[in-house]
């Protein structure tokens, strides 16, 4: 194996190439961004960074001299066009690169806004950093935010926007905050602190248009005919994952470039992972799941790596997730898609734990501000833990004992 070519610089792509040369992968590395940054987190985007304790030194993976350090080459240009059968890659300037393996790392990007005004000055999705930039330096104590979605990022935001001092409300045409993603007890906790807060909610609604003067929003109208003042609209109602390419390679691509467990396309030269990846997912029974988080980007990017250099396994690993919101950090073990029984685990004010069930089998472990729990739940569940609801719901079950208790190491 001589030369991987990654293309997008994202998570997912910055971790290959580290990982190749972790596990010392000798041949050249290329990265193709079509970002102007070198490659940076997400995260932080919609946490510290917006709330100002982070800087854009520290949003980077690295600096660039790991580059140099490293042998990794960076470029800055878009991939247009693979040619599978000459195995290169064709640049928006023009440029090709030759690979004898290609990554494909292109992520997602937002869902546009479907309404009238979604173009006009003030109106931001959050997926890179110029986002996170432009919101800051408009987000002043007073500053009258809409946000449309409450999902991670939408809440994300409203909590930093209120801390900032901003009038948010936030509009969900679902019943409750991050419906898709958490039970409706966690939803709940959370609407609850993000009105102490002073977030305020307008479940089951949604916007008609957005309405601006000089090509700057001036307001909003909701989907029932209020007019309501606004100075910026942030939304975030879901994501696109970055197929064409894929597409106009031929390759197979449903919900996201499918890949198969080993994480390969339908072509043996061509890997893909991250955002854009759809994979048969070892937790939904082998059902092919497109995950959007850090550690499904990150521990894909690891595999990939490791395989390439000679060690392949199965992609089994457990998918996790968290998103910070104000005071709350909430952390998700497990994939809870198609639960049906929740069991709620006694907790002090400000904490929360949610074993989800589905068949009687436990899938998932909802936390909020329990990290050691959700570290046992993370370590139980990718073992096939043999706890019933029954047991988790008697009065005296104590999760962290029965947890350490699958998860001590066996005496010699
Ligand atoms: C604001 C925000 C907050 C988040 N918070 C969390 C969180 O708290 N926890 C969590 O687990 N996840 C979070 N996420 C999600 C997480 O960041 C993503 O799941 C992760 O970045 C996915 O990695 P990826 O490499 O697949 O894609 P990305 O990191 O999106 O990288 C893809 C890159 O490919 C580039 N690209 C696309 N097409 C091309 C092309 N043709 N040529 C060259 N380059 C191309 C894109 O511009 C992009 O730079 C957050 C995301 C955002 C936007």
């Amino acid at each position: 194996m001589s030369g991987v070519v990654i293309i997008g610089g994202g998570q997912g792509g910055y971790l290959t190439a580290a990982s190749l040369r972790q596990y010392r992968f000798t041949g050249s590395i290329t990265i193709v961004t079509d970002e102007e940054d070198l490659p940076y987190q997400r995260p932080p985007l919609s946490k510290a960074y917006l709330l100002g304790e982070s800087d854009s030194r520290r949003l980077l993976h690295r600096q660039e001299k790991w580059y140099a350090d490293q042998d990794v080459s960076l470029v800055h240009d878009a991939a247009v066009a693979i040619d599978r059968a000459a195995r290169t890659v064709t640049l928006a300037s023009g440029a090709s690169l030759a690979y004898n393996h290609l990554v494909l790392a292109t992520g997602a990007r937002n869902r546009a806004l479907p309404i009238p005004g979604s173009d006009l000055e003030g109106v931001t999705g959050m997926r890179v950093k110029a986002d996170a930039d432009s919101l800051s330096s408009k987000l002043t104590a007073g500053t009258r935010a809409i946000v449309i979605g409450a999902g991670f990022i939408g809440l994300e935001f409203a909590s930093v926007a209120a801390a900032r001092g901003a009038q948010v409300r936030v509009f969900e045409l679902a019943d409750r905050p991050m419906a898709r993603a958490v039970s409706a007890t966690t939803s709940e906790f959370f609407r609850t602190a993000h009105e102490e807060w002073g977030v305020e909610f307008e479940f089951n609604h949604g916007l008609a248009s957005i309405n601006g003067e000089n090509g700057h929003v001036q307001s909003v109208t909701t989907n029932d005919r209020r007019t309501l003042p606004a100075d910026i609209v942030v939304y975030g109602i879901g994501v696109i994952p970055n197929t064409e390419l894929a597409e106009q390679a031929g390759l197979a691509v449903s919900n996201g470039i499918e890949v198969d467990e080993d994480l390969v396309t339908s072509d043996p030269n061509i890997s893909a992972i991250g955002d854009v990846v759809c994979f048969p997912c070892a937790q939904l029974g082998g059902a092919m799941t497109r995950l959007e988080s850090v550690q499904n980007a990150s521990d894909q990017a690891r595999a990939v790596a490791a395989r390439l250099t000679g060690n392949p396994a199965a992609y089994r690993t457990l998918p996790w997730f968290w998103s910070d919101q104000g005071t709350l950090k909430l952390q998700i073990a497990g994939v809870a898609h198609g639960y049906d029984q929740t069991i709620e685990l006694a907790s002090e004010a400000g904490q929360k734990a949610v074993l989800c069930f589905k068949d009687g089998a436990l899938v998932a472990v909802e936390t909020v501000n329990r990290q050691t729990d959700h570290m046992l739940a993370r370590r139980v569940l990718a073992d096939e833990p043999d706890l019933s609801p029954e047991d988790a719901a008697a009065e005296d079950f104590d999760f962290g004992a029965w947890a350490d208790s699958r998860v001590a190491v066996p005496a010699a």
